[in-house]
Formats: structure tokens, sequence, C-alpha cells
């Protein structure tokens, strides 16, 4: 099914009686040659590049829910491609570059807005910090402006500028980084992957890997058996838990991460800001809520929700920066499970056993690293190379002394 202008005329003066549903509600076939585990973004795309990228074809995702329901439909929506670390940056701004033609790419209007990225500054040493990464980023191809405080009052003339505990002193301006309607990236590439001949497998929980002489042969699940030739597991915040059923301990702490949207308001925030004296981050959907979020609520958890506490901890950090927030009110909050790795940065690579391969680790930030790791994936998969804008994020790497920590802060979930 394709969407245009004519077609919702035409629907809308025949009573809606059309439209299809947007992928087959397919069931397992007893082998494939390629089964991604998780149908979140990454899962999904990887399923698509592998099919529209690689040419492979056999291919099913297995989803133990519904697609959309886990972290790609509850994350704050933020894209960008501001990182300090050779090891990242290339492959985020390979990831932007996707996202900037993927609409096209789908046919499908994933409210892709380019609407600018600024990091606050409250100190000399973060604006040095800020100019080294911004000089980083610039030299791996994308753009950074840094901002003084009139620069920045220009923007954002309601913030906290004097009166405040940490006064704003700058802030390290990144346009090409905005946000993404976070759903309609999984139903477009489900639907894109679906026309390439994918099996998305709703409904069905994988329970067991079935592995014999070091070689990974299917999965068992809540609908049976499904053998496969190769097979990628892409199931984010429970990473540690599917893993371990393939016998993998991972350097990976599952963790509580909340969001939060206010009622509707007039256009106020024209792009996205982050908060650098505390954990906060704040943009205006469409629909003008404020969609904001915070730190992870700071203990291991599976599950999808989040405590009063945080709601305290993100509301002062807003409140410290934007006073004005505390007239409005709160219309909802959920909680989404982060796959929290110990240097902040993700995994795409081989496991030992044959045949088995791994995406995650995400953090707080797989949802703007969803085309890339899905492409990255993909070429993993079927070409059994990494991607030559992946090849750092490796299983080993804490064992080799290859950490990639992007911020500096030591193996400690919550400062990432
Ligand atoms: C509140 C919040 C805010 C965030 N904000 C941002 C942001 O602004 N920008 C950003 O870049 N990132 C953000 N993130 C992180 C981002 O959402 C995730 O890193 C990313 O979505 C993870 O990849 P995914 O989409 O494939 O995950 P998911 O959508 O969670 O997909 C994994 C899928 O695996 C399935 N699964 C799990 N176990 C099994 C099993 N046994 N069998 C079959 N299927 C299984 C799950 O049901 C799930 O659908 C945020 C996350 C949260 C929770």
């Amino acid at each position: 099914m394709t969407y245009s202008g004519f077609r919702v005329i035409r629907e809308a003066l025949t009573g809606h009686k059309g439209w299809r549903s947007v992928w087959r509600d397919a069931h397992p076939k007893p082998h494939y040659d390629f089964v991604v585990i998780g149908g979140g973004g990454h899962g999904l795309a990887t399923a698509y590049y592998l099919a529209r990228e690689f040419g492979e074809a056999n291919i099913a995702v297995v989803e133990k829910g519904w697609i959309g329901g886990g972290n790609v439909g509850r994350n704050t929506t933020i894209i960008r491609s501001n990182y300090l670390l050779d090891a990242n940056e290339p492959f985020y701004e390979f990831s932007l570059k996707l996202w900037e033609g993927l609409e096209q790419e789908l046919n499908y209007n994933a409210m892709v807005s380019q609407r600018g990225i600024l990091n606050l500054l409250h100190s000399d040493a973060q604006r040095d910090a800020a100019r080294r990464r911004g000089n980083a980023m610039i030299l791996n191809g994308s753009d950074a402006e840094l901002l003084d405080i009139a620069g920045v009052r220009k923007l954002y003339p309601f913030l906290n500028f004097e009166n405040a505990r940490f006064p704003i002193k700058g802030g390290l301006l990144h346009r090409r980084g905005g946000t993404v309607r976070h759903d309609a990236v999984a139903w477009g590439y489900a639907r894109g992957a679906d026309r390439q001949g994918v099996d998305i497998i709703q409904n069905c929980e994988v329970t067991g890997f079935r592995i014999k002489n070091g070689r990974c042969l299917g999965v068992e699940t809540t609908k049976g058996f499904i053998g496969a030739t190769k097979l990628g597991v892409s199931v984010a915040g429970s990473s540690s838990r599917v893993m371990a059923m393939a016998g993998m301990r991972l350097p990976i702490e599952s963790h509580v991460l909340q969001a939060f949207v206010s009622e509707g308001l007039k256009p106020t925030l024209p792009g996205v800001i982050t908060y650098g004296a505390g954990h906060f981050y704040c943009s205006q959907s469409n629909k003008g809520g404020l969609v904001f979020g915070g730190d992870i609520d700071g203990y291991n958890s599976y599950a999808q929700r989040g405590n009063l506490p945080t709601v305290e901890d993100v509301a002062e950090s807003g409140m410290s920066l934007i006073p004005a927030l505390g007239r409005i009110r709160l219309l909802r909050s959920w909680g989404g499970i982060m796959d929290m790795s110990m240097d902040g940065s993700p995994f795409i690579d081989k496991t030992p056993i044959d045949g088995l391969y791994f995406n995650g680790g995400w953090c707080y930030g797989g949802f703007k690293a969803t085309p890339a790791a899905g492409f990255a994936f993909a070429h993993l998969m079927s070409t059994d190379r990494s991607h030559k804008t992946a090849t750092a994020y490796r299983l080993d790497r804490f064992r080799t002394g290859h950490m990639i920590d992007e911020k500096g802060q030591g193996a400690q979930p919550n400062l990432h």
C-alpha cells in the first residue's frame, strides 16, 4: 500500500474502506536463512536492509509482543550525530545521513524534523570540551556551531540565564539533529521489510536456543521451533535475559528510563535542548506537547514503568532550566528498559557461537542509531564482516582494553 494526497482524499470520500493491513500477519515456517529476534526499530531495520541492500531472502523477524511496543515507540524521539570519539562519530553520522533519506527510501512519513539540537554549557570547562567535540564532529562530516550567551538567548530567550545555580554560558548547536516520529519508524521499516518478503511474526516469544556442537540451529518459541542458518539477536532492554538463554553473560545491565509529555502549548521550543548541569532534555512535539526526560531510575529492572522519585528529579532539573515549566500540566509519562553497557557504547558483533549474532547495549541512544544499526547488523549477518563504521563495537572490548568511553565517566551505567 502506498500513500499520497490523492489516496487520502479518495479514502476520505469513500468511507476509508480501501486501506489494507500494512504488513502481513505471518506464521512461522520451519526454517529461514535469517531470523532476527526482536521487532523493534533495530530488528525491523536489519531485516529490511538484509533484503534490500544485501539481496538476502527467506528472512523472518520474531517479536514477542507487537511491532512498536518496545523502546522504539517509547523514546523521546531525538536524533543526532554529535559524538567525540572516532569509534562513534562516523557511525552516528552514517545514521543521520540515512535518516535524511529515510522517508523517500520507505515512502513513509516518519516526520523527520531537523530542527537542531542545542547542548547548553554552564562552565568554561564545558565550553572547552564542547569546542573539542564540535571540531571532532566537523572532522567527521557532521556540523557544529559554538554559540555564546547572546546566540543562545536569541533562540531560547526564556531559559534561566543568570538567576540560576548553574548560569548558562553558551551552547553547542548541531543544526542537523532533531526529532523523528518514533513509532512511524517501526511501521515504515515493517512495511518496507514486508514488501521485500520478510515474515514479521508477532506475539511469538523466543524461549530458548537450540545449540549443537557450538553452532546455533534455531530458536524455541511460543509458536514452536524455528530453524535458522543465521540468527541475529536485537532485543534492546531484554538483551541480557535473551542471551543468557544461549549461555552468554553480557557486560550489560537493564535499567528503567522514563519519558514525559506535557499538555499542548503554542510553538515554544524551536528545537531540542539539553541541560548541561543536570540530566534533562526537551523538545516540542508537532501536537504542541513538551516531550522530555532525564536520568535512568537508578536500579536494575525489567519493568517498563518508572517511579515517582525520578519524576521529581526530572521536574526539578527542568524547572531549574525553564522556570515557566512549573505552570504546565503533565499529561503522560511512561518507562522503557535500557540495555546499559558498561562504557555507554553499543555492540554489533558475532558471538562465539556459530551462526549467532548480537546487536545491543544502546543505552539511552539507540533510537538515533536505528537506520545505521540495522544497516551495520545486516552487513555483519550477510557478509560476516563488520561494517566500516561499526568495527569498534566488539563484544570482547572489555577483555582487550578497547573500551569506548565516550563521556570519560568510567564503567558505571548511571553515568553514561
Ligand atoms: C524513555 C526513553 C527515551 C529514549 N530516548 C531516546 C532518544 O531521544 N534518542 C535515542 O537515540 N534513543 C532514545 N532511547 C533509546 C532507544 O529507544 C533504544 O535504544 C532503541 O529503541 C532500542 O532499539 P529497538 O528499537 O530495537 O528496541 P525495542 O523497540 O525495545 O525492540 C526490542 C524488541 O525485542 C522484543 N523482545 C524482547 N525479548 C524477546 C524475546 N524473548 N522474543 C522475541 N522478542 C523479544 C521486545 O518485545 C521489543 O519489541 C530512549 C529510550 C527510552 C526508554
